[in-house]
């Protein structure tokens, strides 16, 4: 199978139902391609508290909304299809995919590529990790913190990341523990030094967490100390773990620009360094990683990818092509 397409948008969690709603409302030929099911992260997402005009609604719940919502206007969504490889050819990009469930290999055509294709917080890979994700286990501190209000929470990790949003959990939680394999942080000397003056919280050194405990939700971690080899239980209500986040860029065969860690990096207009390759959402550099900033760049994202398909339509005609 072989089609055309306007807008190629890859990933359909809510940065690519937005870009999707956007690029079909302006009546622009467009497709969404998803390796999985419709709603992305959202559907790893117990309950969300923080998405505006929703005071609480369920991940499952706002992915509906968003793919009705998007599916209104007419954009094609394809589901269990992983798009392989993204590369440019003679002013189209060429996108090739494979059919998760058929294994058929499918080739796009399209003007204007957007990645909206998330990317994957790491994971420790002990018992329990995934029995007790969102009962306890959580990978987002702006996200879930403010559901340990007064609770004692384990951080585990030694970045900036970890650190930060150890500091940031002092919010909420009565105590924070943060673990650490080693006896002291990679994280940025400031943020360290921030965390080491916060009376809330105490570090852990030394020390990997093992396996997650509960009944129905996380009441403890079984923690290993790496010099002694002692195994003991820490009694917690919250386990957030910052060990890494892979944005999903490993079909991108042109090596648009990216930061150290990876994520796309974009002007405003959510342009990569490939011309008619956008990005948006967690996949992109940049601060803060929510559902409210993924549609903005989306929004974004798919008005500069109408406004670039006109001006290129413009070119064409204008020299005849
Ligand atoms: C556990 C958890 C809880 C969270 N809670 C909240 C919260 O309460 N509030 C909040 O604002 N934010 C929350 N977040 C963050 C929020 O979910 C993300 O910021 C948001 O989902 C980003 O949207 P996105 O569309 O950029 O990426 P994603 O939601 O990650 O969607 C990307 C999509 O791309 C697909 N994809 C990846 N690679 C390919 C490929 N090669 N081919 C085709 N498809 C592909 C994936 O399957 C996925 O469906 C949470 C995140 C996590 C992990």
């Amino acid at each position: 199978m072989e089609e055309s397409y306007e807008m190629l948008i890859i990933g359909a969690g809510p940065a690519g139902l937005t870009a999707g709603l956007y690029g079909s409302r302006s009546n622009l030929k467009t497709v969404i391609i998803e390796k999985g099911l419709v709603g992305g992260e959202l559907l790893n997402t117990e309950a969300i508290e923080d998405y505006t005009g929703f005071e609480h609604i369920k991940g499952v719940e706002l992915a509906e909304l968003m793919e009705r919502h998007a599916r209104k206007f007419g954009v094609e969504i394809n589901t269990y299809e992983e798009v392989k490889s993204v590369r440019r050819a003679d002013g189209m990009f060429e996108v090739k995919t494979v059919n998760e469930l058929s294994g058929e290999e499918n080739l796009y055509r399209a003007i204007t590529v957007i990645a909206t294709a998330g990317g994957t917080p790491s994971k420790l890979g002990v018992v329990g990790e995934d029995e007790f994700a969102g009962r306890g286990v959580s990978y987002c501190a702006v996200c879930d913190g403010a559901f340990f209000n007064g609770q004692v929470i384990t951080v585990v990790g030694g970045g900036d990341a970890a650190v930060e949003e150890a500091n940031y959990l002092t919010r909420f939680g009565s105590r924070v523990y943060v673990v650490h394999r080693r006896d002291e942080f990679r994280a940025q000397k400031i943020l360290q030094d921030q965390l080491s003056q916060n009376p809330k919280a105490e570090m852990i050194w030394n020390s990997a967490v093992e396996e997650i405990k509960g009944n129905g939700e996380v009441d403890r971690v079984v923690l290993r100390d790496m010099k002694t080899d002692e195994v003991r239980e820490h009694p917690t209500q919250g386990v957030f773990i910052f060990i890494g986040f892979k944005p999903n860029t490993y079909f991108l065969d042109d090596h648009p620009a990216h930061d150290e860690g990876g994520h796309l990096i974009t002007n405003e207009r959510m342009e990569t360094s490939v011309p008619g390759l956008f990005a948006a959402g967690d996949i992109r550099s940049q601060m803060v990683r929510q559902i409210t900033n993924a549609v903005g760049d989306a929004t974004v994202a798919a008005l500069a990818a109408e406004k670039y398909i006109t001006h290129l339509k413009h070119v064409q005609s204008e020299s005849g092509a």
